[in-house]
């Protein structure tokens, strides 16, 4: 199974989130499960509007490297520009865990070598896979070891539906 994080601070965020989700249907990219939508804080260059982050578990029969590659086309599909690290976004797509496998390549790694410290991939990823293990901890232990300030910033979104079933 593999596990993608999803996020957008641009324009309609909601949009861009389900806009993705349907995309990577049509790209071989199966999303099996899906957290709530989460409002999150900037970090690094805070002088941007907020993002909307969520993770889904996605079923598929093709490999690591070519699941980013068509994750990166479905940025691309939805506008995506890349301004400068950790600027704004109309979506960006990480894969954060891909069948327990550990990957390094030129434009890969796996488990995503931050995932560890955000909440806000691990609140969303706490809510659909909570007893998962990463390097010998389940994923609703590091959330739990994250710094109240940091969890604080986090915040789930009760109004927008489920896309789950409707796909
Ligand atoms: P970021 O996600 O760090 O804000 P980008 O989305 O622009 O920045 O990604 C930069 C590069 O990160 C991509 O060109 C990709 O090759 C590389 N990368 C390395 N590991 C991963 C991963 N697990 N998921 C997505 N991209 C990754
Ligand atoms: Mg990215």
């Amino acid at each position: 199974m593999m596990y993608v994080a999803l996020g957008s601070n641009i324009g309609e965020r909601e949009r861009y989130l389900f806009g993705a989700l349907q995309e990577m249907e049509a790209a071989g990219l199966h999303v099996t499960k899906q957290s709530n939508v989460y409002e999150t804080a900037p970090v690094g260059y805070i002088d941007q509007p907020s993002f909307y982050n969520m993770v889904v578990e996605v079923e598929t029969s093709l490999g690591a490297e070519d699941a980013l590659v068509r994750l990166q086309q479905v940025e691309r599909g939805l506008g995506r520009e890349r301004l400068f690290k950790n600027g704004p976004r109309t979506i960006d797509l990480d894969i954060l865990l891909y069948n327990g496998e550990y990957i390094q390549s030129k434009h890969l790694t796996v488990p995503h070598p931050r995932m560890h410290e955000r909440a806000f991939v691990l609140a969303p990823l706490a809510e659909i896979a909570p007893t998962l293990e990463v390097n010998g901890k389940t994923v609703r232990q590091l959330c739990d070891a994250l710094p109240e300030s940091e969890r604080r910033d986090v915040v789930r979104l009760q109004s927008l539906t489920s896309l789950v079933g409707s796909v």
